[in-house]
């Protein structure tokens, strides 16, 4: 597991169930609880920050918060210091 404090915040206040933050998820970082038609974030170690699943959801229910001091963006921008 990569060590990051990595945080996705989501309000079930306002979700309708529309499913597009679970499809956007091209990591399966978001997993789907058919029973209550509501995402779960189930492997944030693995979220890739693209905020793509934020960016769909209209009804503003998600914010990906980076943890930029986290080992994962270090070994990211590692790839440009070689
Ligand atoms: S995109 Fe937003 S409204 Fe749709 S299921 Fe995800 S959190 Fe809920
Ligand atoms: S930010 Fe991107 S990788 Fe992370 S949970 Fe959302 S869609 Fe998935």
């Amino acid at each position: 597991m990569i060590n990051t404090r990595h945080k996705i915040e989501y309000n079930p206040e306002n979700c309708v169930g529309c499913k597009l933050c679970y499809k956007a998820c091209f990591v399966g970082v978001i997993t789907w609880d058919a029973e209550n038609k509501k995402p779960v974030f189930s492997y944030v170690e693995d979220c890739e920050h693209c905020c793509y699943c934020q960016i769909v959801c209209k009804k503003g229910c998600i914010k990906v918060c980076p943890d930029f001091d986290s080992q994962s963006f270090r070994q990211s921008f590692d790839v440009y210091n070689r």
